[in-house]
């Protein structure tokens, strides 16, 4: 930017001039106007593209696509006090906690001499609602900016977002990536309602990964499209293995998408959740797409959006809603596992507690999941909120009390995900919830139990 060019002055620099105690520069506020590097068709070959730890049940089929496209993808892992001190010291600790913890990832990753700077980009989703995760592409870059100028920021959106510096999408790449979400998220339910039960250590997780392997297999053909083959692969996986019939509490997760998926955001709370002896059920990630989706059909309805746009998005709506209707059907006849929420009932249950137009963050979607959890007797919730966002406070902890008033035996804690709070603390207070839940004697499937 030029600094002393005055039509590039923002209004207060402009006061300030005009009466003679123009602000000094400061070199730590992101300066937008910069030049960045842009991930160009041909880095596709040249540069690794680093993936923050966000949604391990799906991004094993979700990076196998980008790499079936030609995309050179790796996923990181690495976590610990040092990636969160990382992200500490390159973003104002007032910043959502999700973002903290991305941009941590890849300055631990990019300064482990893992990879050549020069040859690397990172990725962020980007889901382009009104919250500060639409702003998280220019905090990332100057984060890098400090240390790895050359680094170029690739986001996934589908609001439009950083045009021309995003993955080459077309409808192939699309579908393949929608349907690896429909299986992930299948994988992820039977998994969860399976490993509490497993009489034999390890069944689980290689029936899990049997299923990866499989559906791999179909993304790389035509073959992927056959939902109802490869949906009973999975129901058929899982059923074979062996459990016990033993009643565990049923511990839902609602909350951030972020703190809700990522071990590294939420301090590894499935795992936390399967070692006190409980039942963890998550969420689909298609009806958080969902929720965005149907959030630009409604824009039109009562912000008065652009119509087209509202009935193009109606569309993607009714394909996606369609195919999640057909795997809640068949998982329902084949009897062995309960299957996830369908979006129109969730949709309903938003309304009985709040206005779908509360859309910031994951707004209607948390008080809707809580309520759909607590109807179909998952009356334990976790409510994973980040440190610093303000919009998920609201519709998270603040529509609990809401949906407690509905369901009297829904017993919901709300946990805050933060820089500072140790995961003592956190799982202290998981904790007290069970123990509320064991002395209500539940059987979370129990009518009044929990
Ligand atoms: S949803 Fe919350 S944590 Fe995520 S970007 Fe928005 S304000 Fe930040």
């Amino acid at each position: 930017m030029k600094k002393d060019d005055p039509e590039t002055l923002s209004a207060p620099e402009k006061d300030a001039e005009g009466a003679g105690t123009r602000p000094q520069a400061n070199a730590d506020i992101a300066d937008f106007t910069d030049d960045y590097p842009r991930f160009t068709h041909e880095m596709k070959a040249t540069h690794t593209i680093l993936v923050p730890d966000m949604l391990p049940w799906h991004f094993d089929l979700l990076v196998h696509v980008m790499k079936r496209e030609g995309y050179k993808v790796e996923v990181l892992h690495n976590e610990g006090r040092e990636v969160i001190d990382e992200g500490l010291k390159h973003v104002h600790n007032d910043t959502c906690f999700p973002a903290l913890c991305v941009i941590g990832q890849y300055i631990n990753a990019l300064k482990s001499g893992k990879y050549d700077p020069a040859h690397t980009a990172v990725l962020i989703t980007q889901s382009g609602g009104g919250c500060r995760a639409s702003n998280y592409v220019p905090l990332i870059r100057k984060a890098l900016k400090a240390e790895f100028p050359q680094v170029p920021v690739l986001s996934l959106n589908f609001a439009g977002l950083e045009k021309g510096n995003g993955l080459e999408l077309d409808l192939g790449f699309l579908l393949r990536l929608a349907y690896s979400i429909f299986y992930g998220d299948l994988i992820m339910s039977c998994f969860n309602q399976t490993k509490p039960y497993e009489l034999k250590e390890g069944d689980s997780a290689a029936a899990r990964k049997r299923c990866n392997e499989e559906i791999k297999r179909a993304l790389d053909s035509r073959q992927y499209r056959h939902l109802k083959k490869y949906v009973r692969l999975i129901l058929n996986a899982f059923s074979a293995v062996p459990v016990s019939e033993e009643k565990k509490i049923k511990v839902g997760i609602v909350g951030e998408i972020y703190v809700k998926y990522s071990p590294l955001g939420n301090s590894h709370l499935e795992d936390f959740l399967l070692s006190e002896n409980c039942e963890p059920v998550v969420p689909a990630l298609m009806d958080f797409i969902l929720y965005c989706v149907i959030n630009n059909v409604n824009d039109a309805k009562f912000y008065g959006k652009n119509k087209r746009t509202a009935l193009l998005f109606r569309l993607v709506y009714r394909y996606v809603y369609g195919k999640q209707k057909k795997i809640i059907a068949w998982t329902k006849k084949q009897g062995r596992f309960e299957p996830q929420h369908d979006f129109e009932h969730l949709r309903a249950c938003a309304d009985k507690v709040i206005n779908q137009g509360v859309k910031m963050g994951e707004g209607w979607l948390i008080p809707a999941e809580m309520a759909a959890l607590a109807e179909t007797g998952t009356h334990n919730i976790v409510c994973a909120q980040p440190f610093g966002c303000l919009p998920n406070h609201i519709a998270g902890k603040g529509a609990a009390r809401v949906v407690k008033e509905m369901y009297p035996f829904a017993n919901i804690v709300p946990v805050d995900y933060d820089p500072s709070a140790t995961k003592v603390n956190q799982e202290n207070r998981i904790k007290l919830m069970l123990a509320t839940a064991r002395e209500r004697g539940s059987s979370s499937s129990e009518e009044g139990g929990v």
